[in-house]
Formats: C-alpha cells, structure tokens, sequence
C-alpha cells in the first residue's frame, strides 16, 4: 500500500483532485439525475489538515444534501482520505439576508445528530466578503437590467474613474441587484483595476459598526472602510432611522469619494423615496448615477433559467422551462427556487421531470407562501391608511398608542404575507429587532380573540391586503 496514501498528505493534495476523486467515486453510485442535480453544482474551495470547505448554490441545496447524502459524502471522504475530516459548507442565505454568507459545518468524526451545528465562522466575513459566483458572463441581459448592466461594466473597468462615482443600482427585491454588485467587485479585482474591494450588506455594516462602539474601536472601523479601492454596499434602504451608522457612513462616502475610490450603492426604490435618511446622504445620492432593474420580461425569465440549467449541467426540456418562466413573474430568486423545488422532487420521487410534476410543483410553491405577491410596502400602505399613521411613523421611534399598534399589526401583517424572514421585517420597520416582531404578532394574536372591535378593523385591513394580489 503506498504510504503516502492517506491521513498525512491530505493537505498537500490539492482541494479540487480531492473533491474530484469524491466525484468520481460517488458518480456510480448515485442516479446519474441525483449526481447532476446534487453534486455537480458543489464548488470545493479549500482543504486544510482538517477541513474540507464546500461551497452550495443556497440554503435550500444544503437542507437537501444534509438530509439526503450526508452519509454517502461522509463515507466516501473518509474512504479515501483516511481521515476524519470535517466538512464545512458554505451557504448563500437568500431568503434573509440578501447574501451574507453562513457556514455550516457538520463534521465527520461525531457521526451523530450533534454534529450538525450551525457555526458562524466569521471567516467569510472579513477580507473581500466578494462571491466569486456572481460575475458579469452569468448575468442575462435584457431591457430591463441592460442600463444597470452597462453601468456596473463601466464602473468595473474603471473604478473611480467615470463619472458614475457613486454609481447607485435600485430595483425591487430578487431581481439582480446583489448580483450585479458583486459582478463588479469580481471584474475589478479580476482585471487588477482595484486591489482593495469589499462588498457589504447594510446591516452587516450597520452591525460591524454596533460592535465597534462597544469595543470602542470606531477609530478602526473608519480606517477598515477607509482602506478600500471599491466599496459595494447592498440594500441602503436599510440604514433607514439608524442616525448614527448614517453619520458613520457619511464621512467614509466623504473621504473615499475625494480620494476617488469606487462606491457602489444599491437599494430597494429611488433615492429620493428613502425615508429616514438624512438629507446630506441623499443629496450625496442624489448627485451620483442611478440605474434601475425592470422586473424581466418572458424572454429574460426564459434565458436566465436556461443559463442557470446549462451552468449547473441540468437537462431540463424546453417547454418546462417556458412554463416556469410564463407562470412566476415577480423575481428572479423565486423563479430559480422553483426550479431547485422541481428538481427536488424529481430527485426524491426518482421520476423524470414533466409538465405533470412541473405544475404540481408550482401549485405547491405558489400556495407555500414562496412567491410572495404582496410587498411590504403594499401592507404597510393599507395598514397606515386604516390608522391615520404615516409611514415616516410606522418606521420611526414614536411609541404613542395608534402609531405602535399600528406598527404592530403591520408587522404582523408582514410575517403572514410576505416570505421574509423575522429579522428583514424588523429592518423594514426602522431597524427592528426580530424579537420586537415576533411580540408583536403575538400581541396581535391575543388581541383579536380578545376585542371584537380590534377584530373588526383586523378583517377590514386583511381583506384589503388580500384583494391587492
Ligand atoms: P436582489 O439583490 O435584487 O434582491 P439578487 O441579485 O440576489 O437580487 O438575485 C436573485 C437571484 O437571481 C440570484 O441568484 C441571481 O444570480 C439571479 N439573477 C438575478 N438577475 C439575474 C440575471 N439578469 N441573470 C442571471 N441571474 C440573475
Ligand atoms: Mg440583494
């Protein structure tokens, strides 16, 4: 046997033949539509003495390869490598965080259901936090991104030399803003057009910002952001009623934009709809280029399930495709988990994928609560006209009667009609807690079993969140 074979040289493998290997060994033992569904699309970025590091399309692909082959990855690791390496994943939280990156880790030495715990690494979380998957070539055009698109390409191949400085992407949630943002940082650093690039959610930002005044290190903080050639910062709406982080990130925008760094905003509406930021930083906004996304038309949906199908090495027939593209319209993030459902059950059931099974799986999607027909903005709107409370009070301090009931029952409004998670709708709400929207909704519950009149006004404002879909 040769010595060399096992344990001790593990690290001296490169990652991608390990994960080659495991490939291999695995492709005959799964159906050939399992191994293209489940295993091609699994990225292996990097092996230590220890870990294994895999990277997953998103949340969901994970929840699957944990409950379906953990067992086999974990055998067929240890099979031939000897060892007992921990396996960390990588996962894009879609659905909550627009894209901040989670790990998870579940390890191969404690074959038991303790191992699988839910650990921030924090690893991903410093340096360029860039993905590597988002880039410009898997990016489809069509009317209604091809402005945003053309801009992000100009920005990319001369960071801080247009005069899109700040270049400012809007659009609504799902259709490509993150992935845009991130295609530019990708470029930039690809070409060697700026060394130092960070992107940056806002509440991480606002987070990161949270943690230094405790630590006293605001000092630092500055400096960091200071540092960068590029800054791309996802979702400003979220800044939203947070003064501080405000004042923070206006001095940072201040001295990078004299210094002709690159900064790249995004946000869910126009600048000028953004409530609860502060004058100076929207007429900052103001002054920059905006670009907005379109949601797509058919054409565009039909591409991009295309590109996504080819990218991952799926044979899904032509006609399914057009039907997933004609029936999901609102984003581009429900229409690829559509898509992931389908080839999920087609996985489990072991059956081919057909219109039969695609329209069982939209029914189920659609009434899931998945694509998700009604905005916040809607419930809030019909929320706010029911109490007389504007929307600069729902998402404000005041704590008067009227403006917190009718922040809570908005709240409550959201968790039950929109797909997002606790904590978005607290960030939608001023910046919220999670556990203020979870109290909320409870609060809610118990008043309508308990007042009859609350109730009443409950039905009326249901009924007309319903009649908006
Ligand atoms: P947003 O940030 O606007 O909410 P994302 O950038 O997260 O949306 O996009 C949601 C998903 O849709 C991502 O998986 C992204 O890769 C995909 N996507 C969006 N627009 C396109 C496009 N034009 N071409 C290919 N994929 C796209
Ligand atoms: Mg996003």
């Amino acid at each position: 046997m040769d010595n060399e074979g096992s344990l001790n040289t593990v690290q001296n493998l490169d990652c991608q033949a390990v994960w080659n290997n495991c490939l291999d060994y695995i492709r005959p033992k799964v159906p050939t539509q399992t191994f293209d569904t489940w295993f091609r699309p699994i990225k292996a970025i990097s092996l230590t003495d220890d870990e294994l590091f895999l990277q997953v399309p998103n949340k969901f692909f994970y929840d699957w390869i944990d409950s379906h082959y953990k067992e086999i990855l974990h055998r067929t690791l240890r099979e031939l490598t000897g060892s007992g390496l921990l396996i960390k994943y990588t996962v894009l939280l879609a659905e909550d965080t627009e894209e901040k990156r989670d790990s998870v880790t579940s390890s191969l030495n404690e074959p038991s259901l303790t191992n699988e715990v839910i650990v921030k690494t924090g690893m991903l979380e410093k340096g360029t936090r860039i993905n590597e998957g988002y880039i410009f070539d898997n990016f489809v055009v069509g009317s209604c991104n091809q402005f945003a698109k053309a801009a992000a390409v100009a920005v990319a191949n001369a960071p801080g030399k247009t005069s899109f400085n700040p270049l400012v992407i809007y659009g609504g949630t799902g259709l490509g803003k993150t992935h845009l943002l991130q295609a530019i940082g990708n470029e930039a650093l690809s070409t060697g057009r700026a060394m130092k690039v960070t992107y940056v959610s806002s509440d991480t930002f606002t987070l990161d910002f949270i943690a230094a005044i405790q630590k006293n290190k605001t000092t630092d903080f500055s400096r960091y952001y200071r540092s960068f050639d590029m800054l791309l910062l996802d979702d400003i709406q979220f800044f939203q009623g947070k003064e501080q982080t405000q004042e923070q990130f206006f001095h940072i925008f201040n001295d990078l934009y004299q210094r002709h760094r690159q900064i790249v905003l995004t946000t869910d509406r126009q600048p000028m709809e953004l409530r609860g930021l502060q004058e100076r930083l929207l007429s900052r906004f103001q002054s920059a280029l905006t670009v907005d996304i379109q949601p797509p038309d058919l054409e565009t949906r039909i591409a991009i399930l295309q590109q996504k199908a080819m990218h991952d090495g799926l044979d899904i027939p032509y006609e399914i495709i057009e039907y997933l593209a004609t029936n999901i319209r609102s984003n581009i993030r429900e229409l690829e988990g559509a898509m992931i459902r389908l080839l999920a059950y087609s996985s489990l059931l072991q059956v081919d994928i057909d219109l039969g099974l695609a329209q069982k799986v939209l029914r189920e999607f659609l009434g899931s609560g998945h694509a998700s027909l009604i905005s916040i903005e809607s419930i809030q709107g019909v929320v706010s006209g029911s109490y007389k409370v504007n929307l600069d009070q729902m998402i404000g301090k005041i704590r008067t009667k009227e403006v917190a009931e009718a922040r809570m029952v908005a709240m409550y409004f959201a968790r039950e009609y929109t797909n997002l998670s606790l904590k978005t709708i607290g960030l939608y709400f001023g910046g919220r807690d999670h556990s203020t929207v979870v109290h909320a909704c409870k609060w809610v519950e118990s008043k309508v079993a308990e007042e009859p009149q609350f109730s009443q006004r409950f039905s009326f404002m249901k009924n007309k969140i319903e009649s908006t879909i």
